[in-house]
């Protein structure tokens, strides 16, 4: 029993051919990446151990390291703020457009920004804002929402892509390949870079020890939305807090193999408060927003090993429900099972409890986070509370009940499941059931096959009269 609105975009990811063939496409290397780097790397185990540990001290002692990194970033010129809740984050960072008197700002790819909904604000303030990595230059082109967290066009065929820098690029060109596609946005963003007057970016890391924070990007975008403008930004979650610089490139290694399979990404950078007298270049003033936006909360909820999520995607590449349906049927910022874990935290339990539910509990995603997070286990946390709240249909409730009643009476439960065969196999037509009256949610996308004639315990006490 799912909500109208969750299970209505489901059924439209599910009828669309395009969706199905793009996400396999874009997901079936990622494992396949994935797969190999990990196969070449003989301490991956011992590695991932550590990254879980420097997460866990990290929020054991988040209290220590956001403060050492508010004191040593205050020391190296940077201007830090503190956010509560999304609101607040998207005030803060408007209220310095505004003082910075910006028309036009960039901004480098960031789930945080999405998640406090920094493009919907910038947009009310009446500034404009151009997203600067390729995906997100296309679905911003497209008026999407991002469909996955690494690759937040994933959604798209490349098809579709050409169509879309036909109608809105200045000068397009031919568009045949994917490296013209690239050069025509390149063309398209150069002269945005240089005509921004603020850059907003989020941040992998924040190093505690020396105040610096580390982006990483595959596209150098990250790069030029942070130089040139007069004024740089940075949102970042608390959770990203990591003690020292060695720390961080220990998750690193974890977060790149984990995400796209290579063993380093193309761009590392770390950035220091503002430009200083004799530096060629950056910004004139330079602002981080930390954002809590119910993370310390997720601590107080049992939910504190969610906070040691890199945003890697290797969950969303591996997870069975994902791959059939793509990132906009869960209807929040995060898709896939970690973001079945925080959109409730997010949003609110009441109205997502579905996606707890969309989830086979098959383990595979809790097998390749590289910091080991058990999503099933936090996905059942959520069920159960689902449960206690009275969040579940009376339909279901009523007939959970039901079969409690039942599995506490074996001389009622073993004749009403035989009697349930029975029924079941008067739809059977060659081995498969392909339509049930009151089970049509079971057979609307595919068949059942035929149930056995007798009940498991039937064949036991058949085959074993003793047992
Ligand atoms: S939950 Fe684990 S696998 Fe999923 S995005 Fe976060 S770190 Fe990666």
């Amino acid at each position: 029993m799912t909500q109208p609105a969750f299970a209505a975009r489901v059924d439209r990811a599910l009828a669309d051919p395009d969706l199905k063939r793009a996400i396999e496409r874009t997901t079936g290397t990622a494992r396949s990446k994935r797969a190999a780097a990990v196969a070449a790397w003989p301490d991956f185990a011992a590695a991932r151990e550590l990254g879980r540990d420097i997460k866990d001290h990290v929020t054991a002692n988040l209290d220590h390291y956001l403060l050492t990194f508010e004191r040593n970033a205050t020391a190296a010129g940077a201007i830090v703020h503190w956010a509560r809740t999304a609101q607040e984050a998207c005030d803060i960072v408007v209220g310095i457009c505004k003082a910075a008197g910006a028309a036009s700002v960039t901004r480098a790819k960031s789930m945080l920004g999405e998640e406090i909904g920094l493009p919907h604000a910038l947009a009310d303030a009446g500034i404009e804002r151009v997203e600067t990595d390729l995906a997100e230059h296309i679905i911003q082109l497209a008026g999407d929402p991002p469909s996955h967290i690494v690759w937040p066009a994933l959604h798209k065929t490349r098809e579709q892509v050409a169509a879309l820098f036909r109608a809105h690029h200045h000068d397009p060109g031919a568009l045949a390949t994917v490296a013209a596609m690239v050069a025509s946005a390149r063309r398209e963003l150069r002269r945005r870079f240089m005509a921004a007057d603020v850059g907003i970016s989020g941040a992998n890391f924040l190093i505690a020890d020396t105040g610096a924070v580390c982006t990483v990007t595959n596209e150098g975008n990250a790069e030029l939305t942070t130089t040139p403008p007069r004024v740089h930004i940075v949102t970042a979650g608390i959770e990203k807090l990591v003690p020292s610089t060695a720390h961080a490139m220990s998750l690193l290694r974890l977060l790149v193999r984990s995400a796209t399979g290579a063993e380093v990404t193309q761009y590392t950078t770390f950035h220091c408060g503002p430009r200083r007298p004799g530096d060629a270049d950056g910004p004139t003033a330079f602002h981080i927003v930390l954002v809590d936006n119910g993370r310390s909360r997720m601590l107080a909820e049992g939910l504190a090993e969610m906070l040691r999520c890199l945003r890697c995607g290797a969950c969303l590449n591996h997870c069975v429900v994902f791959r059939q349906i793509g990132g906009h049927a869960y209807g929040g910022t995060y898709p896939g099972p970690m973001g079945a874990v925080l959109t409730p935290v997010l949003d609110g339990l009441a109205g997502t409890q579905d996606l707890p539910h969309a989830c086979t509990l098959n383990g595979q995603c809790q097998e390749v986070c590289p910091v080991a997070i058990p999503l099933p286990t936090l996905l059942r946390g959520w069920r159960e509370r689902s449960w206690r709240e009275g969040l579940e249909p009376g339909v279901v409730r009523g007939s959970l009940f039901a079969w409690r009643f039942l599995v506490l009476r074996p001389a009622l439960y073993r004749p009403a499941t035989a009697l349930a065969l029975r029924v079941m196999r008067l739809f059977a037509r060659r081995g498969w059931i392909a339509r049930m009256p009151l089970a049509g949610g079971w057979t609307r996308h595919r068949d059942l096959p035929s149930p056995a004639r007798q009940t498991f315990m039937a064949q036991l006490r058949q085959r074993r009269p003793s047992a």
